[in-house]
């Protein structure tokens, strides 16, 4: 069914980088408009001026754009609903504030903090300021009108509050959790305006999800708790409120909510940034957060961004908690990166060697060297590691690996296969070519295979495993490999 002029929004707070939750929120949303043929908004939350980090706003652009979720319409476009900032909208939000205080939803408030800790000292810390309690505190409900006309006019500090009703119900369907009911005694009266002249998260994000003409409210399950607050916004302003879709929680694999110190403990990283500058594949974290909460209902795995936009249906997004399992990112990631061309991860395989101080040789050489290597490892930053060798000449052997292949009559063996490649030069020293003499070698000596191939391996690269050996030894080069080889009969002789 495509519902006509499906309208969402991705509405972080630029309070720090972008976090993978934040960033399956802006995935579910841009696929539910994706699929409905609706607009995908992005507005940026800034009203809260203490926790602005700078940077943050940028940080979230970028990070959208390398997953491909570019907004249709968001800070810098022109999308007819602008603008896209909420701290360029205060004036929207202080004449809806004054005409919920005029219909008599909302009253002005003029006790200072002090007094409000005194009258929590007073009741205990179950106080709230609510229906029960205003009546003794200072505001517009309980001062004379002249004496509020007077209070305002001489700049004295207030805020504005939303006038909760009392033993109210507040019922909604939520698309992911089903029917949802809170008692409006459980909620105090929201601030709507802080004494800055500013709006707190609750007002401006109900005016601006109404004016902007939001159909859908798709966003995580911590601001369920909100809900309820909105839904009493949109019922004071005589507003049909947004269908609503609160995603579940994304979970630790060691059980509980996915905090920083979960998930550094278990070698998560969930700033989006991290998977960029560890040079992740975007299609593989896109696949991996649509199915953090979410399935096609089928065996699949497997989607590209353009097929999630065909398959995805907010009615399959489950209740429970969604667990982070990082060997099944690493697994997208090496699906992903195994179908890329090596010639396009040049750049990345580049910034990761330097990060190791790696020289990584021209791009033909490189190139060759991802090429091998592209089966053995699940992300980029692995190729320092799993290919040191094609980098710089082992200085070490494993040890394990020598005590395996070193044997008595090892140096023997491998100075015959020297004498034999040596003879190989420029466009012969090839492969096939270097398979063939190691036959040649192992077939007059009569012994296995292994006999040459195990110390050639640790003389070339080191360790005991690896790519294919003569491929190795083909993009290494001559030279290299016979130094290599060299020197290893040396440090090993004995
Ligand atoms: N600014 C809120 C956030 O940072 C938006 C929550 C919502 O989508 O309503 O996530």
């Amino acid at each position: 069914m495509t519902i006509s002029q499906v309208r969402v929004r991705f509405a972080p707070s630029p309070t720090g980088w972008l976090h993978i939750g934040g960033l399956r929120t802006a995935l579910y949303n841009y696929l539910f408009a994706r699929r409905n043929g609706g607009t995908f908004v992005l507005r940026i939350e800034d009203t809260d001026q203490k926790r602005y980090v700078e940077g943050a706003e940028a940080d979230i652009l970028e990070s959208l754009r390398w997953a491909g979720l570019e907004a249709d319409e968001g800070p810098g476009s022109n999308g007819g609903y602008g603008p896209y900032r909420q701290s360029e909208r205060s004036e929207l939000y202080r004449r809806y504030a004054a005409q919920l205080v005029e219909s008599g939803h909302a009253y002005y408030a003029f006790d200072t903090q002090e007094e409000i800790e005194a009258a929590r000292e007073a009741v205990g810390e179950t106080f709230k300021y609510d229906a029960i309690t205003r009546n003794k505190m200072k505001n517009s409900l309980t001062l004379s009108e002249a004496e509020v006309q007077l209070r305002l006019s001489s700049g004295e500090p207030y805020v504005i509050r939303l006038m909760v009703p009392v033993g109210d119900t507040v019922a909604f369907e939520d698309m992911v959790r089903g029917k949802v009911r809170f008692e409006a005694s459980e909620i105090d009266d929201q601030v709507l305006m802080k004494s800055d002249g500013l709006p707190t998260y609750h007002l401006a994000n109900v005016v601006d999800d109404h004016e902007m003409g939001i159909t859908h409210v798709i966003r995580g399950e911590e601001w369920l708790p909100s809900a309820p607050k909105h839904m009493l916004l949109y019922r004071a302003f005589g507003w049909t409120p947004p269908v609503m879709a609160h995603l579940p929680l994304i979970m630790s694999p060691a059980g509980g909510k996915l905090s920083k110190r979960k998930a550094e403990e278990q070698g998560i990283m969930v700033n989006v940034r991290d998977y960029i500058q560890n040079h992740y594949e975007a299609q593989a974290l896109v696949n991996f957060l649509a199915f953090l909460g979410w399935n096609p209902g089928d065996e699949r795995e497997l989607f590209t961004l353009e097929e999630l936009c065909e398959v995805f249906e907010l009615d399959r997004v489950s209740k429970s908690g969604a667990v982070f399992n990082n060997d099944k990112l690493s697994w997208y990631n090496a699906h992903y990166l195994r179908a890329r061309n090596p010639e396009e991860l040049l750049p990345a395989a580049r910034a990761e060697l330097a990060k190791h101080g790696m020289e990584a040789g021209d791009d033909a050489f490189l190139a060759g060297a991802i090429g091998l290597l592209l089966e053995r490892i699940e992300t980029l930053a692995q190729l320092p590691e799993a290919g040191a060798f094609f980098f710089k000449a082992p200085e070490q052997y494993d040890e394990k690996a020598v005590k395996k292949a070193w044997k008595a009559d090892t140096a023997d063996l491998i100075n015959t296969y020297l004498a034999e490649i040596s003879g190989l030069g420029g466009a012969a020293f090839e492969a096939a070519a270097l398979k063939a003499a190691l036959m040649a070698v192992i077939e007059k000596a009569g012994v296995g295979m292994g006999k040459l191939m195990l110390p050639v391996r640790l003389a070339v690269t080191g360790v005991g495993g690896g790519p294919d050996l003569f491929q190795t030894m083909q993009l290494l080069g001559r030279e290299e490999v016979l130094g290599r080889i060299g020197s290893a009969v040396q440090k090993l002789a004995d």
